[in-house]
């Protein structure tokens, strides 16, 4: 049982599954032809789902949100540029900045990982940063982001400011998106992989301003997205209420987790995401083993004693939670 890297646990539905078949049995006639470079089918179709009076040339996508954000690094970051973001933050951040070149600065939280608009103005113009990267809902804390700290942010530098928004359907917030218009420097990056169920196909995208996509065509190596995964992703967000079906279920069992855990004495956190990071761990690695020893993965951070966990589907979420109170039975739990 695999809850250690926020997959959506819930399967697309067959009814979607044979759509997005037959879109791709058609596509699969045409490949003999190099795919559209512009994939405008897609864009719109992106836009059509995010709302927000998007069009077609706010939209850019990648094989995968990691894609999108390595093409942001190399249009806007490289050697002699630097990337600031506030840690613990998603681990690949780092990593792809380190890989485009881009120096990566860490700046510090508040309390209880959240992040203020003076906190992060302030980190800015002490580090003046070419690019900020924000994380919202943050992985792996499931910490949101107010949309006063975004524009505080934007406002603080006159670079690229990116927001990863890809929990955001599992959020209660406003998304950044709505700051888009007058911001033409912000970027939201968002992806299929996790409320979407679509994590094997490899479709992330973002928003931003059409300058935005014409930097980040200079970038991208020629056809980059296959004419297989435009037919997929198009055929799946035909059927977004579908597709997206499973959030308010695993919504419930996150919520789940967080009562259960407490329960049981340990620490977690509050969550606008598809996972739980609690603290309280004695031990993280001995419970990570203990954990594994009975066929469930979840996940160690950087954070010491604190483990992160996925919210899968009702039956996973038992597994998991008679799994931890039969751990703290054994005392491997800390205050
Ligand atoms: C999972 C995740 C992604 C993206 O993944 P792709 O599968 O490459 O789209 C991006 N950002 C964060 C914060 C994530 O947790």
């Amino acid at each position: 049982m695999r809850l250690n890297v926020n997959e959506n646990t819930h399967p697309v539905p067959e009814a979607v599954a044979t759509d997005i078949v037959m879109a791709l049995a058609q596509a699969v006639m045409g490949v003999n032809r190099y795919p559209d470079r512009e994939f405008t089918t897609l864009r719109e179709s992106l836009a059509g789902y995010l709302g927000h009076g998007l069009g077609p040339e706010n939209l850019w996508a990648a094989n995968g949100s990691n894609e999108v954000i390595q093409q942001v690094l190399q249009a806007f970051g490289g050697p002699g540029r630097s990337v600031l973001g506030f840690p613990p933050t998603y681990s690949m951040h780092p990593i792809i900045a380190g890989s485009t070149g881009t120096r990566w600065i860490d700046a510090a939280r508040d309390d209880a990982y959240e992040i203020s608009p003076e906190t992060v103005a302030a980190a800015i113009r002490r580090e003046n940063p070419d690019i900020v990267f924000l994380c919202s809902p943050n992985n792996p804390t499931g910490t949101p982001i107010g949309l006063e700290t975004i524009a505080a942010a934007y406002d603080a530098h006159p670079g690229i400011l990116l927001v990863d928004e890809a929990y955001a359907e599992f959020g209660e917030g406003d998304t950044a998106l709505t700051l888009l218009p007058g911001r033409p420097r912000l970027l939201v990056s968002r992806t299929m992989s996790k409320a979407f169920a679509f994590a094997g196909a490899r479709l992330g995208y973002l928003a931003a301003d059409p300058a935005v996509a014409d930097a980040l065509r200079l970038v991208r190596l020629p056809y980059h997205l296959s004419a297989l995964t435009q037919a997929a992703a198009v055929a799946a967000l035909g059927h977004a209420p579908e597709m997206l079906a499973m959030v308010d279920d695993i919504k419930r069992q996150r919520d789940r987790i967080i009562v259960g855990l407490r329960d049981l004495g340990y620490l977690p956190l509050p969550s606008e995401s598809n996972f739980v990071l609690f603290g309280g761990v004695d031990d993280p690695h001995a419970v990570f083993q203990e954990l594994l020893a009975g066929g469930v993965i979840i996940r160690e951070v950087s954070i010491p004693n604190h483990l992160r966990v996925t919210a899968g589907s009702e039956a996973e979420t038992s597994i998991f939670l008679d799994a931890m109170g039969r751990i703290a039975a054994l005392g491997k739990i800390g205050t």
